[in-house]
């Protein structure tokens, strides 16, 4: 077990005093768990290919999957990768923000950083914390979400403290990460976009700055066996608590809550143990060891930004099966419905 430094951030003194040991080590190989504005990256340098094999074995992660590599300002994605007019203007619109982008990668990037695959994807954060880091390691920071391979993604500290402690360098404790759910991925192919994996840079925000944007097939469907997602992350088993998840939605527009509310009781009645994680309205109506709530029906904002940490709250109860009410799948919806699908094995009640 290795000695894991804890710094907590105190927003009210400069950054830089406080960041420099964990930059230090950054440059020097080593692992440091950072907060973003989406969820908690686990930082290498990305210009190290042992760093890279160091965060694939302290999240578990198969060496296939690659890792996000994070720049302190939008034009240093030039030195790692090959831009083009459409990267310039994703930047312009989006950057610093929750969005990566895919690019041909240069020669510097090791292929243990992008998973052997010629394409890399470049973020550049916009949590103070993470670019105050990146720009003293000086060095670009190879991420992956900061969890053990196969856990929710961590959005607060305790959550990379809890998978994390012992197994990494250090952990930066900067409070909740905002928007809760990873970045959006988008691929770039000429003056077309196709999205990979969708997050707070809604497939509506980037029509604005490109007419061109396919949704690919993997974000909402189950792929076919022996198809490869193009985001290789897309093929593993995803956020999932230890209990089965069941998602549940509505076959109709009208009359949901009163549906959903009696479903989720005969559940309470059958098995007082079962886990509910509803939208705020219900939880009056519903009595029962387990039941969560994640914000209110319309707010799929808050529902992002505590579904990870729910996710994770269930695995500390005896729920052995949760009912996790869905909504709507526009804006940052979309995201938030393909976490849960995930979550969910793809298991989805219409009622
Ligand atoms: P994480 O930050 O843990 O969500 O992992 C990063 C994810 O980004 C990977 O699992 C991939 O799905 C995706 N990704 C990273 N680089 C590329 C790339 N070059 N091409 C396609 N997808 C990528
Ligand atoms: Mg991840």
């Amino acid at each position: 077990m290795m000695k894991t430094k804890i710094v907590r951030i105190d927003y009210q003194k400069p950054l830089a005093a406080q960041l420099t040991e964990a930059a230090e080590i950054l440059r020097a190989g080593g692992l440091a768990a950072f907060p973003t504005e989406t969820v908690y990256g686990l930082g290498g340098s990305a210009l190290d290919g042992d760093a890279a094999h160091r965060i694939y074995a302290a999240k578990g992660r198969p060496s296939d999957n690659p890792l996000i590599v994070h720049v302190a300002k939008p034009s240093d994605a030039e030195k790692y990768a090959v831009t083009n007019a459409l990267y310039e203007k994703l930047a312009r619109a989006f950057m610093p923000g929750p969005l990566t982008v895919v690019l041909p990668k240069r020669e510097n990037v090791p292929c243990s950083v992008t998973g052997g695959l010629t394409t890399v994807g470049i973020r550049c954060p916009g949590h103070p914390v993470a670019r105050e880091l990146i720009r003293l390691a000086g060095v670009p920071i190879a991420a992956p979400s900061a969890n053990l391979s196969g856990k929710p993604s961590p959005t607060a500290a305790r959550h990379c403290i809890d998978d994390l402690f012992g197994r990494v360098d250090c952990i930066i404790d900067g409070g909740d990460s905002e928007v809760g759910l990873e970045s959006t991925i988008v691929k770039i192919t000429g003056d077309t976009l196709t999205l990979l994996r969708p997050g707070a840079i809604t497939p509506e925000m980037l029509k604005t700055v490109c007419p061109s944007v396919t949704i690919d097939e993997g974000v909402l469907d189950r792929l076919p066996d022996g198809v490869a997602p193009q985001a290789p992350g897309m093929k593993y088993r995803h956020y999932a608590p230890r209990a089965k998840v069941y998602l549940i939605r509505s076959a109709q527009d009208d009359g949901f809550d009163e549906r959903a509310i009696a479903f989720l009781r005969e559940r309470l009645t059958e098995s007082p143990d079962v886990g509910i994680l509803c939208f705020d309205e219900y939880a009056p109506h519903l009595s029962g060891k387990n039941v969560l709530t994640f914000g209110k029906k319309d707010d799929e904002a808050a529902h992002s930004h505590l579904l990870f940490d729910r996710l994770r709250r269930f695995d500390e109860t005896d729920a052995e099966a949760i009912y996790a009410t869905a909504g709507s799948t526009s804006g940052i919806g979309l995201a938030l419905y393909n976490r849960m699908l995930k979550a969910s094995g793809y298991t989805v009640l219409i009622i």
